[in-house]
């Protein structure tokens, strides 16, 4: 059975056309079922009866549930969705800056093949893409946990488990049912797509022009550190990638941010930090400096540790030295699994 997260406004309109119905009670419906984030109050809205007996009959509200929810004591929630096939996902709200705001973090996969070697999502390799309706499932789970805790879902970001770039028509997709007037009405400066950089798949962001945001996780200056640590580093060099991600900020006119992952040892030396502020100079680009939560042993055997303080002070300091406008995101969740994929990882028993 089809979940109301499935439809387009035109697929909407184009099913009811079929039942016989008018098609401007989609538009209202849709609305309604985003602003109750994934439920709609009859009461208010004033639909046909027949209308009502379809859509009861032939529809559910969400075809996903919370399966496992887990709350860390600065605010962060991270829910497990089980949706139609058995499979799980995760998705991450945290408290934004403005106390009256949450920031969502949204799956794009089941499962990640790009086998970044710190990361806990790849460790169960790739199982499937999510459809767009599940993806915007996600940002209704995150929108209902923000209304019970008083606050508003602010921006959403598809940097949860799986690489958005490798499934971009569902991803895209979803951006406009969150974003657009119609439905979610979250607005498109609000969403930003991830990624470890897989050029074709920033070249065709750039095509679609839905002026969204893109984040690219560079996580080491130089091909040779980045392939050790992403495979697919091998596939695409830093210039390569910087260059499509420059050409995507040239035509959306906003800065691109630079995820950057500090790894004890690995990553995290002023020369490291040096050599990324050479990288950047001149593209405008903002850093933004991530604290690794660690998952145990790595894909290699490895196993990562966060950089210290002082590392992570020097590397900052090394970057605004010479320019580079960075920052660092603060650590959310502690206490629970907070890294993706650690939940899921969990709940299939793997640790
Ligand atoms: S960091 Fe992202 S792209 Fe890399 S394996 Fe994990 S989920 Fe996939």
């Amino acid at each position: 059975m089809k979940a109301l997260s499935d439809f387009s406004l035109v697929e909407l309109e184009r099913r009811l056309a079929a039942w016989g119905c008018k098609t401007s009670h989609a538009r209202r419906l849709l609305l309604e079922y985003y602003a109750g984030a994934g439920d709609v109050d009859w009461g208010r809205l004033k639909l046909p009866q027949r209308l009502k007996e379809r859509l009861s009959s032939e529809c559910v509200m969400l075809g996903s549930a919370v399966a496992m929810r887990q709350v860390a004591d600065d605010g962060t929630i991270k829910l497990l969705l089980t949706l139609v096939d058995g499979k799980a996902v995760e998705s991450v709200v945290m408290p934004a800056y403005q106390e009256d705001r949450v920031a969502g973090c949204v799956s794009s996969q089941v499962g990640c093949a790009m086998a970044c070697d710190f990361c806990a999502t790849t460790q169960s390799g790739f199982e499937r893409n999510l459809s767009a309706g599940e993806m915007v499932e996600q940002f209704l789970h995150l929108r209902r946990e923000a209304k019970a805790a008083g606050r508003r879902l602010q921006t959403v970001v598809f940097m949860g488990m799986g690489e958005p770039m490798l499934n971009l028509e569902n991803v895209l997709e979803a951006a406009r049912r969150m974003a657009g007037e119609a439905m979610g009405a979250l607005g498109w400066r609000q969403i930003t797509v991830s990624t470890v950089g897989i050029v074709p798949g920033i070249e065709a962001m750039t095509e679609a022009d839905l002026n969204i945001n893109l984040a690219v996780s560079l996580h080491a200056p130089d091909d040779a550190t980045r392939a050790k640590l992403i495979p697919s580093g091998r596939r695409f060099g830093v210039e390569e990638i910087l260059a499509a991600a420059g050409r995507y900020q040239a035509k959306q006119g906003r800065p691109v941010s630079i995820q950057y992952c500090l790894l004890g040892g690995v990553n995290d030396s002023v020369e490291h930090a040096r050599q990324l502020a050479a990288l950047l100079a001149g593209r405008r680009m903002h850093v933004n400096l991530l604290h690794y939560n660690p998952t145990g042993a790595s894909l290699s055997g490895r196993t990562y540790e966060s950089s210290s303080t002082a590392a992570a002070d020097a590397f900052i300091a090394e970057l605004r030295a010479r320019g580079i406008i960075a920052h660092f995101r603060r650590s959310r969740g502690r206490g629970i699994d907070a890294a993706c994929g650690q939940l899921r990882y969990r709940m299939a028993g793997a640790s």
